[in-house]
């Protein structure tokens, strides 16, 4: 089998029990058991809304996003789920920052749950550039389930590996 690479950061035990679900055949029903739909955010513009919805409960007083986009060229074999770009340039006597995010087409058939955990990170990295605590911190603020979530897409990432079948379609 091959290694599970989207799966690098969990514990021995957490890998034997997600190599046993493999193994028997399981990996993909276990997601849709838990995930049953996907989600209908379909178009660039939605996409954008959603992700404005969530700063705006969440993030109010941070930098505006000026760009959220599906991006079919961005490889999550590279680990890069969403990406989040800063452009700085000097405007008048001020710094300003352009922000855009990006978010993976396969992401587009999936269930909210997942859609949500990566517009979580990429909103936290326009407080926190880091992967640190303060940056885990403000991602759990904004979604108290957002380590379950990023397992579980990581599970499906695996599956998707295995299979080569996409576990939700859009109606
Ligand atoms: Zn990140």
């Amino acid at each position: 089998m091959q290694p599970l690479k989207y799966l690098g950061a969990y514990s021995d035990q957490t890998l034997a029990q997600v190599t046993q679900l493999i193994e028997q055949n399981k990996l993909g029903d276990v997601l849709k058991q838990r995930y049953p739909a996907a989600h209908d955010v379909r178009t660039d513009r939605a996409l954008y809304d959603y992700v404005q919805d969530l700063k705006s409960e969440f993030l109010r007083n941070a930098d505006p996003i000026n760009k959220v986009a599906f991006d079919g060229k961005l490889h999550v074999i590279q680990h890069a789920l969403g990406l989040h770009t800063t452009i700085s340039r000097v405007q008048g006597n001020k710094l300003k920052s352009k922000h855009e995010i990006r978010v993976a087409t396969v992401f587009k058939d999936a269930p909210i749950e997942f859609l949500r955990m990566i517009a979580v990170h990429e909103l936290a990295h326009v407080k926190e550039k880091q992967h640190g605590k303060a940056f885990y911190k403000l991602c759990c603020y904004m979604e108290p389930n957002y380590h379950q979530y990023e397992f579980d897409l990581r599970l499906y990432l695996t599956e998707l590996d295995i299979s080569g079948k996409r576990l939700w379609n859009a109606t």
